[in-house]
């Protein structure tokens, strides 16, 4: 027996007919003999119309505060998650499966007050686990959980991620399996690359590069709940037959796991390739060589929530000056340039050019800690295509690299391929 945590994502229980196949999935493990709890997403498309829905209403004449009350967006886009879990806990019961739905607030998943993008502060597992005992299926409503001003907090857009594999450690689950429409995780999109392969296993840190640097598999802050407390996760397919061979396997089912890199015998160099378009690039000009520049400039932009990414200071020519060059969202240029005017006089520079529509391709993996060259692979291959570089950044397990946007999938096939990733 164990007791496995199952997460379905929107397209999973997009309609009542894959609520149904996805109540098969739930039936196969608890008949196997497992200890199981459900966690569920709204609907596919559904909470995008649930935001949009609060965004539309006016707002708060005279009022320059945030366009609305973001403890009333919790409340209204946490509602996806609810109609879920019921309808489940209907299609269960309806199959012989004793089973119920948990609203967050409930159970309770405690979290910080940071309504909209809220952090899981606390889960006491004993509760669950006492469900479990009485053999009740628990289905419950993912993103979601309760503030301590006692209101519903949402956790962020794919934030049932993070609520699956938080519950998973709080049951301490022996498994938490990610049910979506893709049946793992590739070495790079398969829309851009056909001969992307799936990887049986990747590490945390590797899947936790792979999501921040744009893989859109999971939730970032789930990836680091599990490699924090090492959970087991398994990314895979929900619409597969939930009774064919295979799909109940303990050890090995189908799809990827995610787990501890001792876990991984056969390490390649490079793991995968992510990429994430829209990206902006801001150059600051004649900034002024003294300590306490750099505060000034990205203390401001952090202030006003806006995620600075890669950051490149040259070395200063004449002991005064020098230039800086950083990225930022596309979508937060206007943004920052209205910071970074305000604060032109009193840090001190010149002349600040923008270009929009860059991308950032990333190549990721720890085998990069024990080789040398594989940056200047990249770098090679990319100028064997006449890509230009604009900037780049690298850690011990990753490269990123920013590009003009429209060399985007040339850049992550021609990757992809330098390193071996497409051959079987
Ligand atoms: N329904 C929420 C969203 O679309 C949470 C989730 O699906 O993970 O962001
Ligand atoms: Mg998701």
């Amino acid at each position: 027996m164990a007791r496995i945590v199952m997460k379905f994502g929107g397209t999973s229980v997009a309609d009542l007919d894959r609520i149904h196949n996805v109540a098969r999935h739930v039936k196969r493990e608890v008949e196997a003999g497992h200890e199981v709890a459900v966690v569920v997403s709204a609907m596919s498309g559904k909470t995008n119309e649930l935001v949009a829905w609060v965004q539309n209403m006016p707002k708060v004449a005279g009022s320059n505060a945030p366009f609305y009350d973001a403890r009333e967006y919790d409340a209204v886009v946490a509602s996806g998650e609810q109609v879920t879990a019921g309808l489940l806990a209907v299609a269960l019961q309806s199959m012989g499966v004793n089973a119920r739905s948990w609203q967050g607030w409930q159970i309770p998943i405690k979290t910080d007050t940071a309504h909209g993008a809220a952090r899981i502060a606390d889960i006491d597992g004993s509760f669950l686990i006492k469900r479990f005992g009485e053999g009740q299926v628990a289905v419950i409503a993912g993103f979601q959980g309760i503030a301590p001003d006692n209101r519903i907090a949402t956790l962020g857009r794919g934030g049932s991620d993070t609520s699956a594999v938080a519950i998973a450690a709080a049951v301490k689950a022996d498994r938490c399996d990610i049910y979506t429409d893709v049946d793992g995780v590739y070495t790079t999109d398969p829309r851009i690359e056909p001969k992307a392969r799936r990887l049986p296993k990747i590490s945390f840190e590797e899947m936790l590069e792979m999501a921040s640097l744009g893989a859109k598999v999971l939730q970032v802050r789930s990836v680091e709940l599990a490699m924090v407390h090492k959970v087991r996760t398994f990314v895979r397919s929900s619409f597969e037959d939930p009774d064919a061979p295979g799909m109940g396997d303990l050890l090995n089912p189908p799809g990827t796991l995610i787990c501890d890199e001792d876990e991984i015998v056969e390490q390649q160099v490079v793991t995968g390739i992510a990429y994430a378009k829209d990206e902006a690039q801001i150059s600051l000009r004649r900034v002024s060589d003294r300590p306490g520049v750099a505060a000034g400039i990205f203390l401001p932009l952090a202030e006003a929530n806006i995620n600075v990414d890669m950051i490149v200071q040259n070395i200063s020519e004449d002991g005064k000056s020098t230039d800086m060059t950083f990225t930022v969202p596309s979508s937060d240029v206007s943004k920052a340039l209205a910071v970074l005017e305000k604060n032109r006089d009193t840090v001190g520079f010149d002349v600040v050019q923008h270009d929009d529509g860059m991308s950032k391709v990333s190549v990721i993996g720890i085998g990069m800690r024990s080789h040398a060259g594989v940056a200047a692979t990249a770098f090679k291959a990319l100028a064997d295509k006449s890509i230009n570089i604009r900037a780049i950044t690298t850690s011990e397990i990753k490269i990123s690299i920013l590009i003009d946007g429209p060399y985007t999938e040339l850049a992550v096939r021609t990757l992809h391929s330098v390193y071996g990733l497409d051959k079987h």
